[in-house]
């Protein structure tokens, strides 16, 4: 008899194996591959979100720092640079191994979980090898397509965006040109956009979309990313759900806690999920170290749920007013600073929205002043006062 069994090995699952095991707690993870395991993912993520949530490094599966980050969108080509290391860029299949590395947990790769029975003091788990284990509590961390999530009955009524991610070897004058952060292609596909992300040796591109049309996220990504000179010729473009978060929605029974995109937990806005499949892992793993499973899906609504009913709203004003949104929004700094805030959980959407619409004046002001300074002493003045505002901002 296990105390946790979790299954899947991904953010959710490593994060609560993690903190499990340091609790002192007997702990299996059944992964149903072979680790390490690619998956699709951008692997974008806050630094400060990581440095905050585990007392060890990442460094080590560390592929690039972001120094900036670019809008692109109706014609025009926008980037921000940033004032701090805030974004950092991994492989999952390295992130995610690198992770459950560090847990004090008996892991089972190549072991898919089939079936799951809940009775009054423990779970039953039955494996693609036919056995049949059992743990005091379950935690479904096995991604969107959950099979823990449907044998338990649990997140019903789930609502899925559509992805694709490819790979992308590129040849040295391309990779310098992306070299300093990732790029968000707005106005290709609505709803949704497309991303290229620096890795170390090649670009991640990928897009993401709600209710596409059949074959529409593959020639779109083919199409865009050929404009940029990326080349998709015999890569892989591999697909990929992304659950979305809709309302309150069943996440966890007496002893089955669903966790990360099992859970439905990623960004309504942007797709982002690796720090709410974290943070809902960790979630589960103290809700059932203080033996108060029940208090698991209030916990996840506080810390995750809520701000991602004003997600989705702020996804339905942006996706509805898109190019008033980039023309105000993606050229004030203050506006990525608040995003950024928003990814490594410090900041809500509510924030973001404020500090958005109010720094629109300041923002206003110092182009201004920028401009002015540009008319009357040329463009090494206007450099020079640029450099000062933006040290300043
Ligand atoms: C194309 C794309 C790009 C994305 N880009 C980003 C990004 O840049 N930044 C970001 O923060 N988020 C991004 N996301 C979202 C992010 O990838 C997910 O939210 C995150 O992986 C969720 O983590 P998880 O641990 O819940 O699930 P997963 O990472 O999906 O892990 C689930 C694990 O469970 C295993 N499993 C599945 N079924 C079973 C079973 N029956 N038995 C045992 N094991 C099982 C799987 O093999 C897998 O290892 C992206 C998503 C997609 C699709």
């Amino acid at each position: 008899m296990y105390d946790v069994i979790i299954a899947g090995a991904g953010p959710a699952g490593g994060t609560a194996a993690y903190f499990l095991g340091e609790a002192g707690r007997r702990v299996l993870v059944l992964e149903k591959e072979i680790l390490p395991r690619y998956k699709a993912c951008g692997g974008g993520l806050s630094i400060r979100f990581l440095e905050t949530t585990f007392p060890f490094s990442f460094e080590s599966v560390i592929e690039r720092d972001v120094k900036a980050i670019t809008y692109a969108f109706g014609g025009r080509t926008v980037t921000v640079p940033l004032r701090r290391r805030s974004i950092r860029m991994v492989m999952r299949d390295r992130f995610d191994a690198h992770l459950l590395a560090q847990a004090k947990a008996e892991v089972r790769t190549g072991a898919a979980i089939r079936k799951v029975a809940e009775l009054p003091d423990r779970v039953t788990v039955e494996t693609n090898h036919g056995d049949a284990l059992e743990g005091r509590y379950l935690i479904g961390a096995d991604g969107a397509n959950s099979v823990v999530a449907r044998s338990a009955g649990l997140r019903r009524g789930k609502t899925l965006a559509a992805a694709i991610e490819a790979e992308a070897p590129a040849p040295p004058d391309i990779m310098r040109h992306f070299a300093d952060g990732p790029v968000f292609i707005f106005g290709e596909i609505y709803p949704g956009y497309l991303w290229i992300f620096p890795k170390a040796d090649h670009l991640s591109v990928g897009i993401a979309a709600l209710h596409p049309k059949h074959g529409e996220l593959q020639a779109t990504l083919r199409r865009v990313m050929a404009r940029y000179g990326i080349s998709l010729e015999n890569i892989p473009l591999r697909g990929h759900p992304i659950p979305i978060y809709t309302r309150r929605e069943p996440i966890s029974s007496a002893r089955v806690l669903l966790a990360g995109d099992a859970a439905g937990l990623a960004d309504p806005f942007s797709g982002e999920g690796i720090r709410l499949a974290i943070t809902s892992g960790r979630l589960a793993a103290e809700a059932i170290l203080a033996g108060r499973a029940e208090r698991y899906e209030r916990a996840v609504f506080w810390r995750i749920g809520l701000n991602h009913t004003f997600g989705l709203a702020v996804a339905a004003l942006f996706y509805n007013l898109q190019d008033l949104c980039l023309t105000l929004g993606a050229p004030n700094p203050y506006t990525t600073e608040a995003l950024l805030d928003l990814l490594s959980g410090r900041a809500s959407y509510p924030a973001v929205m404020l500090r958005a619409i109010g720094t629109v004046p300041i923002y206003a002001l110092t182009e201004g002043v920028k401009r002015t300074a540009g008319l009357l002493d040329g463009e090494p003045r206007r450099k020079r006062v640029r450099a000062a505002i933006r040290s300043v901002q």
